[in-house]
C-alpha cells in the first residue's frame, strides 16, 4: 500500500506582461517562484515549450517533479469549462487556445484554467478575506473590471463559463464607448480608463482650479494623490466613480444576496475616496431586506501572491491525473 501523497501544486499566472509560476504546498506556502516575459512568445507553442521547461526546472530544484500533484493557471479570458483561453484581447495569441489540454499532454499531469475573477475568488476563499464564507462576490478593479460570483460554497460559472461579467453590464444608456464595442458599460466608468475620462470631463466642465491640471501624468494613483492634498475636483472624480460603482454593485447584490463584496485590484487602493461614496450609494439602492447586511471588504492577500495562490487553489480542486500510472 502506498500512503505517499503528492503534496505540492504549481500555480501559474499568465498576464499580458509576464508569466509567473510558483510551487505551492498543501498549506498555501509559496516554496519557490519565478517569472518570464509573456510577450516574447508570439507563437503559443513556443510559450508552452518554455513554460514547461521552466516549471520542470523549478520543481527539480525544489523537491522534485514527482511531488507535484497538478497545475492551476490564471489567464485573461480563460474558460474553466473548456480549458481554453478564448479570444483574449491583450494576449499575443488570438482565437481559441486549448491551453489546459496542451499542457496536460506535455507535463503528464492534470491542468486547469480559470479567468482572473474565478482564480481570485478561489484564492480569497482558501487563503484570504472570504475564508469560511459561502456567498460572496469578488470585484477586481484595474485596467478592466473582473468579477466572480461565489454562491452556496462554490464558484458560479454559468452555462458557457462566463458568469459574473458585471463590468459589461450597461449602467448608462448610450453612454461612454467601452473596449467591448458597446456603450455605457460599468467598466467604462469604474476601471482605469473610465476614471481618467471622468477627470478629463470634470476639468472640461469648468475653469475651477485643480492640482490635476498640472499633473504630468493623469492616472488613478496621481488623482488619489490630489485627493490626499484636499483637491476638490479630484475628490469629485472618485465621488462620481463611487456613485456608478455603488449603484451597479447594489443591483448585483440585490440579485445574489451575498455576505460580502470583496474588492481587489489597483483602483481599490483609492480607499475611502472611492468606497465611502460607493457604499453610501450602494445602501441607497440595494434591496431593502439586505440593506445594512452586505459587507464591503478589501482583499487580505498580497497583490504579488494573489494570482499564483488562487491558481494553486484551482489546482487542488481538480482530479489528479498522471500519464505514468
Ligand atoms: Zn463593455
Amino acid at each position: 500500500m502506498n500512503y505517499q501523497i503528492k503534496n505540492r501544486v504549481v500555480g501559474v499566472d499568465i498576464s499580458v506582461k509576464r508569466t509567473t509560476y510558483a510551487i505551492v504546498d498543501i498549506r498555501g506556502n509559496i516554496l519557490a517562484r519565478n517569472f518570464f516575459p509573456t510577450n516574447d512568445y508570439a507563437n503559443v507553442n513556443d510559450f508552452i515549450t518554455v513554460l514547461c521547461e521552466k516549471v520542470i526546472e523549478l520543481t527539480e530544484q525544489n523537491g522534485g517533479y514527482e511531488n507535484i500533484r497538478s497545475m492551476g493557471i490564471s489567464a485573461p479570458s480563460a474558460n474553466y469549462l473548456t480549458g481554453c483561453i478564448e479570444n483574449a484581447a491583450n494576449l499575443p495569441w488570438k482565437g481559441i487556445i486549448p491551453l489546459a489540454a496542451m499542457l496536460r499532454d506535455r507535463l503528464g499531469m492534470a491542468v486547469a484554467l480559470g479567468n482572473d475573477g474565478h482564480i481570485t475568488a478561489l484564492g480569497e476563499h482558501a487563503f484570504g478575506t472570504a475564508h469560511g464564507m459561502k456567498n460572496f462576490i469578488i470585484m477586481t478593479l484595474g485596467h478592466g473590471v473582473g468579477s466572480c460570483i461565489f454562491t452556496d460554497g462554490k464558484v458560479h460559472l454559468g452555462n458557457e463559463g462566463f458568469a459574473g461579467e458585471i463590468g459589461h453590464t450597461c449602467i448608462v444608456d448610450n453612454g461612454r464607448e467601452c473596449g467591448c464595442g458597446r456603450r455605457g458599460c460599468m467598466e467604462a466608468y469604474v476601471a482605469q480608463k473610465g476614471i481618467i475620462a471622468t477627470a478629463k470631463e470634470l476639468m472640461a466642465e469648468s475653469d475651477a482650479p485643480s492640482l490635476m491640471r498640472s499633473l504630468e501624468e493623469l492616472t488613478p494613483k496621481t488623482i488619489v494623490d490630489c485627493c490626499e492634498q484636499g483637491d476638490e475636483m479630484a475628490i469629485e472624480v472618485y465621488r462620481r466613480t463611487g456613485v456608478v460603482l455603488g449603484i451597479s454593485v447594489a443591483n448585483y447584490a440585490s440579485v445574489l444576496d451575498p455576505e460580502a463584496i470583496i474588492f481587489t485590484g489597483g483602483i481599490s487602493n483609492a480607499g475611502h475616496w472611492l468606497f465611502d461614496p460607493a457604499y453610501e450609494e450602494f445602501e441607497n439602492h440595494v434591496y431593502h431586506n439586505i440593506k445594512g447586511k452586505v459587507k464591503f471588504l478589501r482583499s487580505s492577500i498580497d497583490d504579488r501572491e494573489r494570482d499564483v495562490l488562487g491558481a494553486s487553489a484551482l489546482a487542488w480542486g481538480i482530479k489528479e491525473y498522471s500519464l505514468f500510472k
